[in-house]
């Protein structure tokens, strides 16, 4: 495989990052994860956007121009020969000797890996659908700054994994926050309700999507916190990102969400995302 590491296309085995690397000894980086579809990006301009905001709310800059981004994106899938898969981009605040604060002079490190999912929108997960778990969610207050700190996600994704499930929602006061890795959704009475956008999740670059195509379908949409309880007697329940698209959950802690199967809106929204991101990809 063929990665790129500041500037540089080389082979993983050839490619390093310093050991001083901030990103490594304080997690203080932030990365984007694009999905691709027949060699090219699914809303490659929303992630960019969502990666400078990161950037910003941590004091950082974008190391290289939209236009630059989409380059290199481009020219490492097409050098890993990438059809279907997904593009990881990590920024770092760069390598300085150990010290809590940020050094005035570092050069951020900027790397891309592509990963290859050959059949990605075919995923036959979609036809089963997912089971989950509930867990507190303990991570903390800015979870709308997408970091490398992901050790809380995999922690749950191991549980889950652990009890026979798939994924994990995480649950603040009660309320379902979003998944490990994606934003949680459920359908009442043919009522889309996700949780509004807020310091406590991840504003999906897929979310945003989906919620607009919803809309468009003359779907009803509530941007509002619900229980773990309302999730349990939902008719639906479904999860959003960038890896899944839109991706049916069929069991809660055990007890089947609806008819135990993926459900109707899930599934439609399922295909006009992929069908509409599809044509509008870059
Ligand atoms: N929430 C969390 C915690 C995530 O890690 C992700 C995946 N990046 C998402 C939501 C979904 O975001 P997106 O649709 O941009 O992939």
């Amino acid at each position: 495989r063929i990665v790129y590491v500041n500037g540089d296309f080389v082979p993983e085995e050839e490619a390093s990052v310093s050991v001083f690397d901030r990103g490594f000894l304080f997690a203080d980086a932030v990365y984007e994860v694009t999905s691709v579809l027949d060699g090219k990006l699914i809303d490659f301009d929303g992630h960019c956007a969502r990666l400078d905001r990161s950037l910003s709310e941590l004091g950082m800059s974008m190391p290289m121009d939209r236009d630059a981004f989409l380059e290199a994106h481009r020219e490492l899938v097409a050098r890993n020969d990438i059809g279907d898969g997904l593009i990881y981009l990590q920024v770092t605040r760069g390598a300085a000797d150990r010290d809590f604060h940020y050094p005035a002079d570092a050069t951020q490190t900027v790397v891309m890996f592509t990963q290859a999912k050959p059949g990605l929108a075919e995923n036959p997960q979609a036809q089963t659908g997912i089971k989950v778990i509930s867990i507190p969610d303990l991570r903390w207050d800015r979870c709308d700054i997408k970091t490398t700190q992901l050790l809380y996600a995999s922690m749950g994704k191991m549980k889950a994994r652990a009890e026979g499930a798939d994924d994990a929602w995480m649950v603040d006061d009660g309320k379902v926050t979003e998944g490990t890795s994606n934003n949680a959704y459920i359908v009442k009475d043919g009522t889309i309700v996700t949780r509004q956008l807020g310091n406590e999740i991840l504003p999906g670059i897929t979310r945003t999507a989906v919620l607009r195509f919803a809309r468009e379908a003359q779907m009803k949409v509530e941007e509002r916190a619900f229980t773990l309880e309302e999730a349990r007697t939902a008719d639906e329940a479904f999860v959003t990102s960038a890896s899944s698209f839109v991706m049916p959950v069929v069991e809660i802690d055990g007890a089947r969400v609806g008819a135990g199967a993926p459900g109707p809106i899930a599934k439609r929204l399922r295909d006009i995302y992929i069908e509409e991101m599809r044509r509008a990809a870059s």
